[in-house]
Order: structure tokens, then C-alpha cells, then sequence
């Protein structure tokens, strides 16, 4: 079976909103980013107009799948995917923040 046809069964398992049970067949499907690892999906319940971002990764044994429930735009999706990893040296800065003592909340603003 080759990955496109994988991608497409995987999707397939998704088929009832969380929020409703209804049929996601109905829905909108939107594939937001595809490689050779995987895809990353956005489906938009018909009925209750919930939406989930569905995450699917291609290993050596098998397909690995998430979903989650979201209140982000499927576009608004697209500029978190695309802002990049947290870096090592932004958790370390952060944390020299939260540990430097005083109002963590001013220093926020
Ligand atoms: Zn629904």
C-alpha cells in the first residue's frame, strides 16, 4: 500500500465529530501540510461547525495518528505550523525569567 492510499484509509478513521457524533463524510476536509512523513489535516463538522486538527505521521511499523479539538482557524493553524520549534535557548530564557524572583506577570507584559 503506498502513502497516499495509507493517508486517505487513515483519514477515514476520523469520522464522527467529538462534540456531536456527526458524520464528518459531510464536512470539510482540509489538508494543510503533506511530506513524505505524513499529513496534517483540518476537519470542520457540517452540523456543530467544531473543528479538529488531525496529525498524521508515517513510521517504518505503521501510521501514527492524533486529533485534537480546536478553536483555531485553519489558517491561524498554518501560521503556528509554520513559526517553528521552540528553541532550547528560549525555554532557558524563560525560565531565567520565571527563577530571576519578583512579579512573573510584569515581566510578561
Ligand atoms: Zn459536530
Amino acid at each position: 500500500m503506498n502513502q497516499e492510499r495509507n493517508g486517505k484509509f487513515s483519514l477515514k478513521l476520523v469520522q464522527k465529530c467529538p462534540v456531536c457524533d456527526g458524520d464528518y463524510r459531510d464536512g470539510r476536509i482540509d489538508i494543510l501540510d503533506e511530506d513524505e512523513r505524513g499529513f496534517l489535516a483540518y476537519m470542520t463538522c457540517k452540523f456543530c461547525s467544531s473543528s479538529i486538527i488531525v496529525r498524521v505521521a508515517t513510521l517504518p511499523n505503521g501510521l501514527v495518528g492524533n486529533a485534537i479539538l480546536t478553536d483555531l482557524s485553519n489558517s491561524e493553524v498554518l501560521d503556528y505550523s509554520a513559526s517553528g520549534r521552540i528553541k532550547s535557548n528560549q525555554v532557558l530564557a524563560l525560565h531565567e525569567l520565571v527563577s530571576s524572583g519578583g512579579d512573573f506577570i510584569e515581566k510578561l507584559k
